[in-house]
């Protein structure tokens, strides 16, 4: 199957700056794909350059098979929804929904039905008429999404959009944009710094580092199999466990991730097949989870354990057990 957006060795450099360096991806279509990384990590980058508003330093851009080198923004199948919505302030909802179609000389009657279906798909059917200005954050973000699918474009291209909304707002957003997406079966390629979103809503995440991928799977296979200290460490808040250790419990000189909650605190002994003992030395109460930090010698290690079990305070003993199978091994870098 022909992929929906593909970069083969793709570089944008300013000067010295590697924004982005030999970049190789693949995006299925239909596929809700995330592009994760902090901050100057290139995925804005990436985007720009798929969307055709930066030119590849060197390397192919491919969209649906064609090669789109020097292809203006308006002639590729993709839109850009920005963070900020870039929306027209003197315009109405409607007027700015529509604005595209009337470029592409959509005729009057047609335009309104256009722009009505694609309001009421974001759930904002009755607010044509009114002023971005006299929307909420959420009504505005999906005022930018209507106007950009209104193009039915093959490609959505999706920066941050949830960024200017606070959490709870941002939250089910989250899950209507999931929706939304499988509605249109468009395919969205998604940039975002924060991990949890990437992982909740992509079928499939690229992690982006100095300009590099570092990964590219599945949320899942990036959460459990990261396969360098930096993926691990910057996907969810594992536990980075340097060679020394690692050789102690499973004779292999590598660096190991472990999951919080695959570390079983216990008061006194328990059965784990690799087992140590730390001391407690802060406990933040997370709702249904508690998070421990455990001095261990030099190592600082982090658990997670459910709220209701007898956890363990500040300055306790605890003994540490995990599965041995539970140690991701991972190469060194970062
Ligand atoms: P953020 O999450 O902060 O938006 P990002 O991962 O999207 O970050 P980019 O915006 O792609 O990162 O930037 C990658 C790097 O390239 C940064 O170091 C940035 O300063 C640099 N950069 C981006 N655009 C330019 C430019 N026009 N000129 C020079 N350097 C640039």
């Amino acid at each position: 199957m022909t992929a929906a957006v593909s970069l083969q060795n793709a570089s944008r450099h300013f000067g010295p700056v590697k924004a982005m360096d030999a970049v190789d991806l693949e995006v299925a279509p239909g596929e809700f794909f995330a592009m994760l990384g902090p901050s100057g990590s290139g995925k804005t980058t990436c985007l720009r350059l798929i969307a055709g508003f930066e030119q590849p330093t060197s390397g192919e851009i491919r969209i649906f098979g064609e090669a789109v080198q020097g292809v203006p923004p308006y002639r590729r199948n993709v839109n850009t929804v920005f963070q900020d919505y870039a929306l027209f302030p003197h315009m109405n909802v409607r007027e700015n929904v529509e604005f595209s179609l009337m470029l592409r000389k959509v005729g009057k009657v047609e335009r309104a039905r256009e722009a009505e279906a694609a309001l009421e798909l974001v759930k904002l059917g009755g607010y044509g008429d009114r002023r971005p200005g006299q929307l909420s954050g959420g009504q505005r973000q999906r005022v930018a999404l209507a106007r950009a699918i209104v193009n039915k474009p093959k490609v959505l291209l999706l920066d941050e959009p949830l960024g200017a909304l606070d959490l709870k707002l941002r939250e089910s957003m989250q899950e209507e944009l999931k929706l939304l997406q499988r509605q249109l079966s468009i395919t969205f390629i998604f940039v975002t710094h924060d991990q949890g979103e990437a992982l909740s809503m992509a079928d499939r995440v690229a992690v982006f580092n100095n300009g590099r991928v570092m990964q590219i799977g599945t949320p899942e296979e990036i959460y459990r199999r990261p396969n360098t200290r930096f993926v691990a460490d910057f996907v969810g808040s594992s536990n980075v466990l340097p060679p020394e250790f690692v050789d102690g419990v499973l004779g292999v000189r590598k660096w190991a991730s472990l999951r919080p909650e695959s570390i079983h605190v216990a008061k006194s002994g328990t059965a784990g097949a690799a087992q140590l003992t730390g001391m407690v030395i802060a406990r933040s109460y997370l709702g249904a989870t508690t998070r421990l930090a455990i001095q261990m010698g030099d190592l600082l290690l982090h658990a997670t354990t459910n709220s209701g079990d007898d956890v363990a305070v500040e300055g306790e003993q605890v003994s540490i057990g995990f599965a041995k199978d539970a140690l991701h091994l991972m190469e060194d870098a970062a």
